[in-house]
């Protein structure tokens, strides 16, 4: 690199770390000359990737809405490790350059904007998207009518004789959210935690959901068991009587079955009846501590070329042993055709070379 590239990298990187650069001024500007935004007030948060900036819009009416504006820096070198959740990512194979952080973040924010989109589309609570400029945008703001924000998850005070209660409720409410997240956005958060939930009034917000892969993202399943043993531990924590990991990667991804509440609830509730009796008591869940270690450490094929022996499989879900599978899900969505004579073997070969070019990208 010759020196005159070096100085710009500094100079960009020293104007990103501060408040807003002259290209996100002029983002900030024609939004507002749009009515998009009214005015931009002072940063929320401050993050590594992103900063959050509260902000006023007005209605024709002139009354005001408030907004929420995230900004994803564009000069950080964080995003590298991102790299594993475009990777594999059907709507970024063209756009996963490296090299160009601006594009990155652009992909970043466009992301995040498309998934929220879908999850609000689904009814999920979560900021309205509004409006999306190259790394700005612009959403819903959650809080109250003072500009207050909603707590995260994290640092939400629930008190009261019924505290236990609520947690225990809140604990169903997000099972319910990430089924339905599944099930009808056909998404998996991939950074689901205390974090990136807010709180207010019984009720939970999902948001940051950029990294947040599709279906048939090479590693959604790993992200979607690694996002269930993080809210796992968290509700644990507060003391609620959870179901094991495994039991709820079920839940969230059996095709069959209610997708909206209190449907949803019902079969939760369900599966706290029918489990087993010791479950609820000291050594039951220790017993759910090791199996929930088991299950984190299961290896999780996500495409049927990655399956060990198919057909013995497809026989024990036959024999109503499928449980024991982890993708049970991922198997009762296929036909299994029985092999006969040569049409086996050239079958064989065929997946051989399915599974080899599956494994060369995946390969990071
Ligand atoms: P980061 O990538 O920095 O984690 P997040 O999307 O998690 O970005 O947002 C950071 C913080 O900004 C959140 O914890 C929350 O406090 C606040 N925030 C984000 N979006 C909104 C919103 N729509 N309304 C109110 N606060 C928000
Ligand atoms: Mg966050």
């Amino acid at each position: 690199k010759d020196t005159q590239d070096r100085d710009k990298d500094k100079a960009d990187r020293a104007t990103s770390d501060q408040v807003l650069d002259q290209r996100t001024r002029m983002i900030l500007l024609q939004m507002i000359n749009r009515d998009v935004l009214g005015e931009v007030h002072g940063a929320i948060s401050t993050g590594k990737e992103a900063n959050v900036y509260g902000a006023v819009a007005y209605e024709a009416d002139g009354s005001r809405i408030q907004r929420a504006v995230k900004v994803y820096k564009t000069a950080i070198l964080s995003f590298k490790d991102r790299e594993r959740y475009i990777t594999g990512e059907h709507r970024f194979k063209s756009g996963a350059e490296k090299g160009n952080n601006r594009k990155m973040v652009k992909l970043w924010a466009e992301k995040e904007f498309r998934n929220l989109r879908r999850i609000h589309a689904a009814g999920i609570p979560c900021p309205e998207p509004i409006h999306l400029k190259l790394h700005v945008l612009a959403m819903g703001f959650l809080g109250d009518r003072r500009g207050w924000a909603y707590p995260r998850l994290r640092d939400a005070t629930i008190d009261g004789d019924d505290a236990d209660q609520v947690w225990h409720s809140l604990y169903l409410q997000l099972m319910g959210v990430m089924r339905r997240m599944y099930q009808v956005c056909r998404l998996v958060h991939a950074d689901l935690s205390e974090y990136n939930i807010l709180y207010n009034d019984k009720k939970l917000y999902i948001i940051d959901v950029s990294q947040s892969v599709e279906h048939d993202h090479p590693r959604s399943l790993e992200f979607l068991r690694m996002d269930i043993k993080n809210t796992g531990d968290f509700f644990r924590k507060q003391g609620v009587d959870t179901l094991s990991d495994r039991t709820i990667f079920d839940f969230i991804s059996a095709p069959e079955g209610a997708v909206e509440e209190p449907g949803m609830s019902e079969t939760l509730e369900r599966l706290y009846t029918s489990r087993s009796p010791t479950d609820d008591t000291e050594g039951g869940q220790a017993q759910q501590e090791v199996d929930n270690e088991v299950f984190r450490n299961q290896y999780i094929p996500q495409t049927l070329e990655q399956v060990y022996d198919i057909e013995k499989d497809a026989q024990k879900i036959g024999a109503g042993q499928g449980d024991q599978l982890v993708y049970r899900n991922l198997l009762a969505d296929q036909v299994v055709p029985a092999k006969t004579g040569e049409e086996a073997s050239s079958e064989d070969e065929d997946d051989e070379g399915a599974a080899l070019d599956s494994d060369g990208t995946d390969d990071e």
